[in-house]
């Protein structure tokens, strides 16, 4: 299986459109409909949030089943590597996408 965030550490690489994408553990506080299975996430499982931060600014997310972002999302990602989980925090990711991505130093 392939990496997967943990309460520690996230993931972040960079799609094939150059955004970058952060893996991020998460609970569900809700159900979600994962986008890779079209499956339902229950409330409270541990699953994936992956959060975009565009190239062209604005970010937006998506939950994933684990097994799913692990084989259908990481393998599609480049430069994948593990940062703290405290450079991924919502706000942060927010800030980072209202930020000119000429501005914005590299994850
Ligand atoms: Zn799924």
């Amino acid at each position: 299986m392939a990496e997967l965030p943990d309460a520690r550490t996230s993931l972040v690489g960079r799609t094939a459109e150059g955004d970058e994408a952060w893996l991020i553990r998460g609970i569900a506080q809700k159900l979600y409909r994962c986008p890779g299975c079209h499956g339902e996430i229950e409330i409270g499982a541990r699953h994936v949030v992956v959060q975009f931060v565009r190239r062209v600014g604005g970010t937006d997310h998506h939950h994933w089943h684990e097994a799913c972002a692990a084989e259908l999302l990481v393998p599609e990602l480049r430069g994948v590597r593990r940062v703290s989980a405290t450079r991924s925090k919502r706000d942060r990711l927010e800030a980072r996408g209202r930020r000119s991505p000429r501005r914005r130093p590299a994850p």
